[in-house]
């Protein structure tokens, strides 16, 4: 008789796919309601029979419920905020693009590195925003500005925004409107799989949809609550085939031990998995793991058992752009990471392109 390990059992049982992200409390704010996006959203809660209030900005949800700042935390990022984006003024997004285009903000992964923890500080909610002919207007001066250079727009700065696609249908608004513009591009990044809405959308190749992958030892420790890499590779085999540019950022990128293994198990799968069509125009972007004083004060009280490692002896200090010192890997370790992760890209990518290591 075969004895299975645990381990074995989890590998041989069926896994269930992972869920269409169902929020557990919703808050309005009045106005939302009196765009269309705002009430079908209203429809789509009341079908659900998910609990809803209003709320008078989406910026001030201030009687969240929940015991204690660490049980306020699990149910905030289980909770959406449905309002009108009065900032329509771009942040920067470099380097990947050249302006962030805000449709959401706040994510319900529990990534124990996400730089969300310190940047969302005491809102970890999701937020939407109804007003999309506002943002894509937008959008659309910051093009003319620019012209004749092409400007692309990174969807995903704030937030996983294909997590809540299925209630918003704000991708498919901008992916639409971007292949319309010759000089706009768009792109996104995600770690969910539910693309399927964005498949059959005329795009003419004018946005970009990347997934986050990185070692199994990486997403398993530190990725709860988003989807697994197989369905994530899955999802870029469907991006591929329907004609989409494709890409992989690989973030963050950890030094543990095996890492070399990790990462070149990494690229082996995805070579093994992706469809031939995937290899024509891919990109990588490589994002080595970084912390601040701060995010590491809030990581360790929302994942106090996190394995993550945030020894600043063992790090390089780094002056960041937000006016707060970062610490990255010493110079020797980044090398290393990015000259091997770099070659297996290469031998399995020939054709891949490397957008920057960061
Ligand atoms: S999925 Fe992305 S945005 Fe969401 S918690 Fe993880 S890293 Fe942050």
């Amino acid at each position: 008789m075969t004895v299975l390990t645990p381990e074995r059992r989890a590998a041989q049982t069926p896994r269930k796919p992972t869920s269409l992200f169902i929020p557990e409390l919703v808050y309005f704010e009045p106005d939302a309601l009196s765009y269309p996006k705002g009430e079908q959203i209203m429809e789509w809660v009341r079908d659900h029979g998910i609990p809803y209030r209003m709320t008078t900005s989406h910026n001030r949800i201030t009687n969240l419920p929940g015991e204690g700042e660490l049980e306020q935390y699990k149910i905030a990022k289980r909770t959406l905020v449905v309002g009108v984006r009065k900032t329509l003024k771009f942040d920067q997004s470099k380097p990947s693009a050249d302006y962030a285009i805000p449709i959401a903000t706040g994510c319900m992964g529990h990534c124990h590195y996400c730089y969300l923890q310190t940047t969302l500080g005491a809102k970890p909610y999701i937020r939407i925003y109804v007003n999309t002919g506002d943002i894509i207007a937008a959008a659309k001066r910051y093009i003319e500005e620019r012209a004749p250079e092409i400007t692309t727009f990174e969807a995903a700065c704030t937030s996983d925004p294909l997590a809540v696609e299925h209630i918003t249908g704000s991708l498919a608004e901008l992916i639409a409107f971007m292949a319309e513009e010759p000089l706009g591009r768009l792109r996104f990044v995600t770690k969910f799989q539910h693309v399927q809405p964005l498949l059959g959308i005329a795009h003419n190749h004018h946005t970009r949809i990347r997934f986050s992958v990185n070692a199994g030892y990486v997403i398993r420790n530190f990725e709860p609550a988003t989807a697994r890499f197989e369905e994530r590779i899955e999802a870029a085999g469907q991006v591929a085939r329907a004609g989409y540019p494709l890409g992989f950022i690989i973030a963050p990128i950890i030094w543990y031990d095996g890492w070399q293994e990790g990462y070149a198990e990494l690229l082996a799968k995805l070579a093994q998995a992706l469809p031939p069509e995937a290899g024509k125009d891919l990109t990588f972007e490589m994002i080595q793991h970084r912390f601040t004083k701060t995010a590491k004060a809030v990581i360790e009280k929302r994942y106090p058992k996190t394995k993550l490692e945030m020894d600043i002896e063992k790090r390089k200090k780094k002056w960041g752009r937000w006016g707060q010192n970062k610490y990255v890997y010493p110079d020797e370790q980044q090398n290393a990471l990015r000259e091997f992760i770099t070659e297996r890209i290469f031998e399995h990518f020939p054709a891949g392109r490397i957008d920057y290591f960061t």
